[in-house]
């Protein structure tokens, strides 16, 4: 009841705080201060701070180099564009869809309704048509985007419960990302081939001669070599929406501490992420990740991922694209 009073003389008085994410006139007490509450729609601080939507961005503005090289790198292979559409017509994008709608939550306006606004801001922000947005019940902290013609975000139960609201933002966004850089076609492809691999499934494939193509044509490494470097372009697009990199180097710490984050000093894991940056050997990490391609790890390397991010934002690229849109 007594909430219920505050807020209606809030109301009286006429202070209310606009939400600068998701546009929400939220009324707010007389000793409000920025960040000391948060939109009743997207559950985000409020803050009087401004918040860009960029009216026409350029994957090109934020794209890693070193997801354009192993992407040229693979488009460079004959055959790569057709042997691929083939193995997606194997699960077809009908199948995708009518297995998350059988064993996930979907999320809309009325179900889970934060996490639809925030799916909104994302999509607002970058400039990109609203996909679906699934929660499905999975112990292993993941995100994933998939999809042929009309993509869909899959967001894991455990990772929502473990990320605060704006991280929850850095997170969508990472994967909103992944459709602004149009990248969900390859995506698609090689999460199936990962989950192949994973399962040995590969011999259930009716037309598995088309594996064996893809696989003997050196498709399959480079698809997923190129899989690991279009996260960091999508962490990048997650700065660009959530517009603290800090937001987007937290979230890495609890992707790679989980649940001792309480003990971890972000400060110490940043140092670690520049020490990582200054010995930086691909070929090693490119030799790792060829060894590691069976432990279905699709989002790994936290810490080098949170190194790439302070590195971007330190060369001043981040300030750039924000100043330039
Ligand atoms: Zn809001
Ligand atoms: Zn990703």
């Amino acid at each position: 009841m007594a909430k219920k009073k505050d807020e209606s003389e809030a109301i009286t008085k006429g202070h209310f705080v606009r939400c600068r994410y998701c546009g929400q006139k939220n009324a707010v007490k007389d000793d409000y201060k920025n960040n000391s509450a948060n939109c009743g729609k997207c559950k985000l601080p409020l803050s009087n701070e401004p918040h860009k939507k960029f009216a026409d961005l350029s994957k090109h503005e934020y794209i890693h180099p070193a997801d354009s090289k192993a992407l040229a790198a693979l488009k460079a292979i004959p055959g790569v564009d057709t042997s691929l559409k083939k193995l997606l017509e194997w699960t077809g994008e009908s199948a995708i869809r009518v297995m998350f709608m059988a064993s996930a939550i979907k999320v809309t306006p009325k179900q889970c309704p934060d996490l639809h606004a925030k799916l909104q801001i994302a999509c607002t922000t970058l400039g990109v048509d609203m996909p679906d947005l699934f929660i499905q019940q999975n112990p292993v902290v993941n995100a994933f985007t998939g999809g042929v013609e009309k993509p869909i975000i899959v967001l894991h139960s455990s990772l929502i419960e473990r990320l605060n609201d704006e991280e929850t933002l850095a997170v969508i966004s990472h994967e909103v990302g992944h459709i602004h850089a149009e990248h969900v076609l390859y995506l698609t492809a090689a999460r199936l081939l990962e989950a192949l691999a994973n399962f040995g499934a590969a011999r259930l494939i009716p037309g598995s001669e088309i594996l064996k193509f893809i696989i003997s044509a050196g498709i399959g490494s480079a698809l997923l070599a190129w899989a690991r470097r279009a996260e960091l372009s999508c962490d990048r697009a997650a700065a660009l929406v959530v517009q603290d990199p800090h937001i987007v180097g937290r979230t890495m710490m609890k992707l790679a501490g989980g649940t001792l984050t309480a003990k971890i000093d972000y400060d110490q894991f940043l140092e670690q992420g520049r020490e990582f940056q200054k010995n930086y050997d691909e070929k090693k990490l490119d030799k790792f990740w060829a060894d590691i391609l069976n432990a279905g790890l699709s989002h790994p390397f936290p810490i080098w991922r949170v190194s790439e991010i302070i590195k971007w934002v330190e060369d001043g690229e981040y300030d750039e694209v924000m100043k330039n849109n």
